[in-house]
């Protein structure tokens, strides 16, 4: 028997995301501020990793990758994963992780472009690299100016 509550969810969101880091505790300082300003909460952290949910549910963990498969080197333009990206509330919120990462050194992508990297003027997006390099976006919902 299916749910009515899953009949209205499918195909809006994904359930989850699993990601492998080198440096769980680096991870952690880096996502967590980060989560914050995206509207998720930490709902889980144990000894190897740690769980951010949006508040519709899709939640992705990160867990410390270990020690033998850490020599395999993590390349976005190799095949797997190339980029996250992760919707939020408006243009400001955007301009503030922009800010947060700035304050913090965080690699920033395509600045030479923001707000504006994949051309247009409706797609208002930020870009950044996780401490595993990992390609992280944040695009603003709302084309409200
Ligand atoms: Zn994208």
């Amino acid at each position: 028997m299916v749910c009515d509550s899953w009949i209205a969810w499918e195909g809006e969101l994904l359930h989850h995301v699993e990601i492998y880091v080198s440096d769980i505790e680096r991870s952690h300082a880096f996502w967590k501020p980060l989560f914050s300003l995206a509207g998720y909460k930490e709902s889980g952290r144990w000894g190897d990793g740690f769980t951010f949910e949006s508040s519709k549910g899709a939640y992705l963990t990160f867990v410390q990758v270990a020690e033998k498969y850490a020599i395999h080197p993590y390349h976005r333009c190799g095949v797997g994963l190339n980029h996250l990206a992760f919707s939020v509330v408006d243009r400001a919120r955007v301009d503030r992780i922009r800010t947060h990462c700035l304050e913090l050194d965080i690699p920033l992508l395509y600045e030479d472009r923001y707000p504006f990297a994949n051309g247009g003027t409706d797609y208002y997006a930020v870009f950044l690299e996780d401490p595993d390099r990992i390609k992280i976006e944040f695009v603003a919902r709302s084309s409200d100016r």
